[in-house]
């Protein structure tokens, strides 16, 4: 074979095998744990936000990283919106909120700057967030990713070492076909799926019956459907609405309230799973 072609060959031969990532674990934390919806708007930053201070109640030191770039809602969610402190000029100190450190895009440009992006600068804005905040000795990091199939997502599973997600839905069906597509792409991006979980599943009406506002059954059909495990389903609740405008978090304000108790069962099942 001549030179030339022996060259073609290899070059061919390199692109056709598989890549593997090197992925990293996130310094400063044992775990991290991605909370993840396909669609946007089935409340799972809400459910992110009261599952972090959930697993701090079990005893846990928890950090909470609000990955999405254009839509921050972290400082919102926690009612904080502090500059963090820089340190040698390279890198960043979560912000304290009763003991849970967080970090967040909305704690870095002010709140009502749009972020006009490209992906290379997104990817960059991921690479801050995960290697120059100070995560100091945490048990797990919850990662609050932004809705879809796009360019953090594809950053966390190529670069970051991940030990599970939880995708949230509402039970209506154009929300199941965006979570069919999220359950394939962390198949295929290796990363281990702890389960599903049913947001907004239900009201229960002040004559005592359950309403199925969104459908009913439906994540839990998906979730068997594709052999993951279901989590649990949390009711529509004015009490979670009102705590998350508010900045203070149900599961951290009044957890014995019943909205606190399903997250903390559900809080208790990933334990197990990282047990
Ligand atoms: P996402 O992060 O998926 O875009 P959010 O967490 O921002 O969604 O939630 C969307 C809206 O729904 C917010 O106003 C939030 O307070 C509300 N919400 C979320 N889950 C519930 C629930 N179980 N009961 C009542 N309101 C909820």
């Amino acid at each position: 074979m001549s030179e030339k072609k022996a060259k073609m060959s290899q070059a061919m031969k390199e692109k056709l095998t598989p890549k593997s990532f090197v992925k990293n674990p996130i310094k400063g934390t044992k775990f991290t744990l991605m909370v993840s919806s396909a669609k946007g708007g089935v409340g799972k930053s809400t459910f992110a936000v009261n599952l972090a201070f959930a697993l701090k109640q079990l005893g846990k030191k928890i950090g909470l990283l609000d990955a999405d770039i254009f839509g921050p809602s972290l400082p919102k969610l926690i009612g904080k919106n502090e500059k963090p402190e820089n340190k040698d000029g390279k890198y960043i100190v979560p912000i304290d909120s009763h003991g849970v450190q967080c970090m967040s895009m909305g704690f870095l440009v002010e709140e009502t700057t749009p972020m006009i992006w490209r992906g290379p600068m997104v990817i960059s804005a991921i690479k801050t967030l995960t290697e120059r905040v100070l995560w100091k000795d945490l048990d797990i990091i919850v990662i609050d990713m932004p809705p879809g199939t796009g360019d953090t997502q594809l950053t966390f599973a190529q670069d970051i070492k991940v030990d599970g997600a939880i995708i949230v839905s509402t039970p209506q069906d154009i929300a199941l076909l965006d979570v069919k597509r999220g359950i394939q792409m962390f198949d295929k991006t290796k990363i281990n799926i702890f389960g599903l979980v049913d947001n907004m599943s239900f009201f229960k009406g002040d004559d005592g019956k359950n309403y199925n506002i969104f459908g009913e059954g439906g994540v839990e059909q998906t979730a068997k459907e594709f052999n993951k495990d279901f989590l649990g389903k949390i009711p529509l609740h004015q009490d979670l609405r009102i705590s998350a405008d508010k900045g203070d978090p149900l599961t951290l304000s009044d957890p014995k309230h019943e909205m606190s108790l399903i997250f903390k069962i559900i809080a208790e099942k990933i334990l197990k799973k990282l047990d």
